[in-house]
């Protein structure tokens, strides 16, 4: 049975990702209980592959019928309006883009998830965010969608500045939240075999006991509580009895022409009916890049050795783009949505891992084999938003509270529905649409 650790205990977190690093900075910040803190990676910071690594994620209020993701991603967006002060004083650019978010629907009415989600944000008093807006407001608002309205996009909501749906540069926030962990004096072991976790050191004459772990150089660090928090790594390193799955997801950057970056000034983040397309965009960056995502069921990448989906990246396989269907699936949105880009090169793509659980909510608890063993994972795509206020929510776990956050990312005691692993292979070399597109094919058409 899991209980809370001692003042003083001595902690190893595995991963320094926004779940990793979020836990340290909780941890150190508990003066009182003074946690001996030690966290392992497997390379320099911000980790080159992991998901929490990348020019751009969003940070939304705007949760369906998720009241608890809702209630905590309002209060994060405090957080990191009050980050943004600290590193104005510091003379640093923000990491948080207060953008504001507009969410298309198709056909003249609002998505189902939309209406839930319009429908919890405004029963919990946050109702002032949303704008709804008709085809003719979002073609004098936003000319640049005139097209994407044409097209059926014709029916849309904006949650506006002040607590609505934005963007954070995630490699830049995982940067600062570091820096704070090592102000508060959290050790780092990073190093691609001195910081890799190759084992648990399990106590032979208790086998529910945690000693501490072994890294890939051979040596072996003892401590009181392990908190793995591996991402989507998870699966391949413990056994999750199936309870979550690393799914591979695709993403394309273009890089703007002066001109058409002046024409998308006013880009706010987007997203283009998500639930029947899965496709999401982010303002044009300070570096001219124009990023759009896919959330959708992804890519599996099965171990030969037992079959468990594993990230494949482009750290250990730098020809990788994305696959021909993901790209074919982009261009045909896109053209219709956005046709700026059309003879516009994808100048990046990328398959990026979430940890997807069963239901989408986090796993963050102790793990059913051990009594103290933590487990923080279970991300499902959209956890970078909390990284400034995730990181209490699993101490809360650490030290044993029952909360409301502690029992909705509980274990699951339930099993994946049916079609939870059947998801399309990464690699499939000589497949006629599965197969990674050339960076000839990642060219327009028309340059061709
Ligand atoms: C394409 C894409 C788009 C997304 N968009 C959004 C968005 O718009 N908004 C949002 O809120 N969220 C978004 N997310 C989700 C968000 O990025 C994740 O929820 C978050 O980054 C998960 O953090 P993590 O710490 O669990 O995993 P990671 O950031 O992947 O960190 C895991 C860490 O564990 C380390 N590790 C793995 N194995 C080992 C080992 N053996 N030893 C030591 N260390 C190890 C890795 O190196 C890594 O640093 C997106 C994710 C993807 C993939």
């Amino acid at each position: 049975m899991y209980g809370p650790p001692k003042p003083g205990s001595k902690i190893i977190i595995v991963g320094a990702g926004c779940f990793g690093l979020a836990t340290a900075l909780a941890l150190s910040s508990d003066k009182e209980k003074n946690y001996d803190i030690h966290v392992f990676d497997r390379g320099v910071i911000p980790i080159i592959d992991a998901a929490s690594t990348d020019i751009s994620k969003a940070v939304r209020m705007d949760y369906g019928t998720n009241k608890l993701c809702m209630e905590l991603a309002v209060d994060a967006i405090r957080v990191w309006e009050q980050w943004n002060k600290e590193r104005a004083e510091n003379g640093l650019k923000p990491v948080y883009h207060n953008t504001g978010m507009i969410a298309f629907s198709d056909n003249g009415e609002l998505s189902e998830y939309d209406k839930q989600g319009l429908e919890t944000i405004r029963e919990a008093g946050y109702g002032e965010f949303i704008e709804e807006l008709s085809s003719e407001e979002i073609k004098k608002r936003y000319p640049f969608f005139e097209t994407a309205v044409n097209n059926g996009y014709d029916i849309a909501y904006f949650n506006k500045v002040g607590g609505g749906y934005s963007w954070c540069n995630s490699s830049e926030a995982i940067m600062h939240i570091y820096k704070k962990c090592i102000s508060n004096g959290v050790n780092f072991i990073l190093g691609k075999e001195s910081g890799c976790f190759e084992s648990n050191l399990v106590d032979p004459q208790s086998p529910r006991t945690v000693l501490g772990i072994k890294t890939i150089d051979g040596n072996e660090h003892r401590g009181d509580r392990v908190i793995l928090a591996t991402g989507p790594w998870t699966p391949g390193v413990i056994d999750m009895q199936g309870q979550v799955i690393a799914s591979g997801q695709v993403i394309v950057q273009f890089k703007l022409s002066d001109k058409d970056r002046r024409s998308l000034n006013d880009l706010p983040v987007w997203s283009g009916n998500v639930s029947k397309t899965g496709c999401y965009g982010f303002p044009v960056n300070d570096d001219g890049i124009l990023k759009i995502g896919k959330h959708s069921i992804g890519y599996l990448n099965p171990r030969a050795t037992d079959n468990i989906s594993i990230p494949r990246t482009q750290a250990s396989n730098p020809g990788d783009t994305i696959p021909l269907k993901a790209l074919n699936e982009f261009r045909e949105f896109l053209d219709t949505f956005l046709p700026l880009t059309t003879p516009l090169d994808v100048f990046y793509s990328r398959v990026c891992w979430y940890s997807d659980s069963i239901d989408g909510d986090f796993v963050i608890c102790p793990h059913p084999n051990y009594d103290n063993y933590i487990v923080a994972t279970g991300d499902s795509g959209h956890a970078m938003k909390f990284l400034p206020n995730i990181g209490q929510k699993i101490k809360d776990v650490i030290d044993a509270k029952d909360t409301e956050y502690t029992r909705a990312w509980a274990w699951r005691n339930k099993e994946a529905k049916l079609d939870f692993y059947d998801r399309p292979l990464l690699i499939q070399n000589n497949h006629k649409v599965l197969r990674m597109v050339t960076l000839e094919e990642l060219k327009a058409k028309i340059n061709c």
